[in-house]
């Protein structure tokens, strides 16, 4: 299917400007002026915004494994309605992917049922640099270290094998950036208080000082030469401090929930803000988003990490950890933005053009003529009503959001993958069509 997206207000690399977008054979044919014999389904999207699908580099999709929180399938709808046309998933599943054999099983069980393009990451564990080594670079977005525990059993604090790692991996290394030892002893001290004693609970039992020791270890490894790497989800003004200094190995990102939340919110949401890291303070949310203003930090990932609302109804110490982020997002950057004085173009920097970029994305990313064609319309006088707990029009599986009930500005009409269109006023169109990411 052909489409002719007619007066659009079209975001380019090279900056903004009205016209018409053509799609051919589900790629870039024109920008601006498109020819007069051009054909295709027209929409007319006067006072819309084209703007090039996000992409987003940290996602938790559940699958194999934890299958009732979420899988490829409800959590790429999720994706596709907050505007989402390419993600990249984590390994931390039961199993985990920690084989090559596990991994091209996890592709070939996604083929035809991801709504957004897809790359998978790989899991570091003690024992399978062998099969580090042999990971294809045009096809393996990264491998993804636990230097502190999280969800599921992912966990590399051997500071001898990480430093071979981060010498010998052929594609690009992601880091849980948190000292496990600096961890375990805050959870052994506070873990057995409750919310109504300590109002920061999970800030104290997930201290700063973890992020803070185990990023500065990183860097030092970095000065001395490793393969590029990403310090994910960075929550401490301290942090984004060293990062100024670091060298052009090495990138980061934070996350949605660290801008618009910080510790002094638990008071109101409590487990439904339990993530890790944890969320820090207010100076820390500030200095966040000074170094994401300053280019200190590269990207935006959501993190979106699905779990029951049950589950996060548990007492403390046994409630999940990680916050569903992706149902509603460019409505939520948009408001978030705005709040700031920051323009949408900062958000495509952070989730579009920047992934692109560093991870060398094959043909996708921009709006460039001959690019898959992955684009959102967005109406920027609209209006997104994020739905109660539970309500069926909620697009993940867990079907809850800190955002509940919340009106947020702007709305997304239409979301094409791969020149499909996918997404038409708050329903699916036709079938998945979300490919695997190739790069370099
Ligand atoms: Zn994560």
């Amino acid at each position: 299917m052909n489409w002719i997206i007619r007066d659009a207000r079209l975001f380019l690399p090279e900056g903004e400007r009205e016209g018409d977008a053509w799609i051919v054979n589900g790629r870039w044919a024109a920008f601006g002026q498109i020819p007069s014999c051009a054909h295709g389904l027209a929409v007319q999207a006067k006072g819309a915004y084209l703007l090039p699908g996000l992409i987003d580099t940290h996602v938790h999709f559940r699958e194999p494994g934890l299958t009732h929180k979420g899988n490829f399938y409800t959590e790429s709808r999720a994706a596709v309605a907050g505007g989402v046309t390419t993600v990249f998933d984590m390994p931390n599943t039961y199993p985990p992917t920690t084989t090559l054999e596990r991994w091209e099983a996890k592709l070939q069980a996604i083929m035809g049922r991801s709504w957004a393009n897809f790359g998978l990451y790989f899991g570091a564990t003690a024992d399978n640099l062998s099969d580090i080594r042999r990971l294809d670079p045009h096809r393996v977005p990264g491998v993804k270290v636990f230097l502190a525990a999280s969800t599921g059993e992912l966990l590399l604090d051997n500071e001898e094998i990480v430093r071979r790692i981060l010498r010998e991996s052929p594609v690009r290394l992601l880091f849980h950036s948190e000292r496990e030892v600096i961890v375990q002893a805050a959870r052994a001290k506070w873990e057995s208080h409750s919310w109504e004693e300590v109002p920061d609970l999970h800030t104290k039992a997930r201290p700063s000082e973890a992020c803070i020791e185990s990023t500065r270890w990183l860097l030092q490894e970095a000065h001395q030469g490793t393969v590029p790497f990403h310090i994910l989800h960075v929550t401490t003004a301290e942090e984004v401090g060293m990062l100024a200094e670091r060298p052009p190995t090495v990138s980061a990102e934070t996350c949605p929930v660290y801008l618009q939340w910080s510790a002094e919110d638990f008071s109101t949401y409590r487990n439904l803000l339990k993530c890790n890291p944890s969320l820090k303070y207010h100076r820390d949310r500030e200095a966040l988003w000074q170094g994401l203003m300053a280019g200190i930090l590269d990207t935006v990932g959501t993190d979106h990490a699905p779990h029951l609302l049950e589950e996060k109804k548990l007492p403390y110490p046994q409630a999940p950890s990680g916050v569903p982020s992706l149902g509603f997002l460019l409505p939520w950057l948009w408001q978030l933005g705005q709040q700031r004085g920051v323009p949408l173009q900062f958000w495509l920097e952070k989730m579009v053009y920047a992934p692109a970029r560093l991870w060398r994305l094959r043909d996708r990313g921009p709006l460039c003529e001959g690019y898959w064609a992955d684009a959102v319309l967005f109406h920027p006088t609209g209006q997104t009503h994020v739905p109660e707990e539970h309500s069926p029009l909620h697009y993940g599986k867990c079907r809850w959001s800190p955002l509940n009930g919340a009106v947020l500005p702007g709305a997304i009409s239409h979301v094409w993958v791969n020149g499909e269109l996918s997404f038409a006023h708050g329903r699916f169109q036709g079938a998945p069509a979300g490919r695997p990411v190739e790069l370099g």
